[in-house]
């Protein structure tokens, strides 16, 4: 008994859908059998909440003058958008990141160094929001990440992925490929957000790096096959989040908007197209939806 493509005649014992049958009994390197795992729509977990990364370096590395401005557009924010605040690392990352390499140390100790960073970043955000009751919650305690969510409408986290010892090596280097932009970007995949929303200190991806080079070209809006085609020397966001936006199955794109301008962080929540859009134009993992 079959109706779109699942099975309901559970009398076999466990086996309820025809990919059951074909997952306990076929191989994972099997091209048709992981086609098959496209079947069922996908479940978006928390659609409405938008993740926001706050830049290390860009922004918390500015301190109050940066800062403070952007605490009270997050709170005057809080009554209309749910938000999950990620931190990046920044300068001081950078300093460590030096130190280690001085000391021979592997790409996965930098990493456990780098989220120290990124760490130390989220206490500060958390305590200048604890009077507004927004928690920081690290990666173990992400099951009352939707509970905070309802009551409180942000929460805190660092924003490295936690793969810390086990960062991959990257291919050229020491330094780990997968930081802050990463973690937050798979953040916001995983649970299927609103909007993935990047507080840079720029008013978004020009040409160039607009700091060292004057010439530089404001882009508004690109796709991400377009950009890499593109093969910039310099990136307002990690490679690696490029990558991953290939094969997203939720996050369609993501925005940069520059956080030193009040007002920008207000209407990217909106949805309005301030600073930078990086959109995928490709059908990608959703191609057997
Ligand atoms: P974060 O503080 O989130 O870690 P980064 O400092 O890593 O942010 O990245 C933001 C910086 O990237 C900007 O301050 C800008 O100077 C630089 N940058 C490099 N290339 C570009 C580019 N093509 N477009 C815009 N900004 C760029
Ligand atoms: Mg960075």
């Amino acid at each position: 008994m079959r109706a779109g493509g699942l099975m309901h005649d559970i009398s076999k014992g466990a086996v309820v859908t025809s990919l059951a049958e074909q997952l306990l009994r076929g191989s994972l390197s099997d091209t048709a059998l992981m086609q098959a795992t496209e079947l069922s729509p996908n479940f978006a977990i928390l659609p409405w909440v938008n993740v926001v990364k706050i830049g290390g370096q860009s922004i918390m590395d500015r301190g109050r003058q940066a800062v403070y401005p952007l605490i009270d557009e997050i709170v005057a924010n809080l009554k209309h958008h749910k938000m999950i605040l990620g931190t990046g690392a920044g300068t001081r990352a950078r300093h460590i990141y030096s130190l280690a390499i001085d000391l021979g140390l592997p790409t996965g100790a930098l990493t456990v160094l780098g989220t120290a960073v990124a760490w130390q970043n989220a206490q500060m955000l958390h305590y200048l929001l604890a009077q507004h009751g927004i928690p920081f919650i690290e990666p173990e305690g992400f099951s009352t990440l939707p509970h905070y969510l309802m009551e409180r409408n942000a929460v805190i986290c660092q924003g490295m992925p936690p793969y810390k010892l086990w960062e991959e090596n990257p291919t050229v280097g020491r330094i780990p490929p997968q930081r802050t932009d990463t973690g937050c970007f798979l953040v916001a995949e995983v649970f299927g957000a609103r909007k993935m929303i990047y507080v840079k200190d720029e008013d978004g991806l020009h040409t160039a790096d607009p700091k060292k080079d004057k010439q530089a070209k404001h882009i508004a809006r690109i796709s991400v096959e377009e950009l890499i085609a593109l093969d910039l020397q310099d990136l307002i966001v990690e490679r690696a989040v490029l990558d991953l936006m290939l094969a997203a199955r939720y996050i369609r794109e993501i925005q940069f908007i520059n956080g030193l301008k009040p007002g920008q962080l207000t209407a990217a929540l909106r949805g309005e197209p301030v600073g930078t859009v990086i959109y995928r134009d490709g059908a990608g993992a959703e191609a057997g939806k």
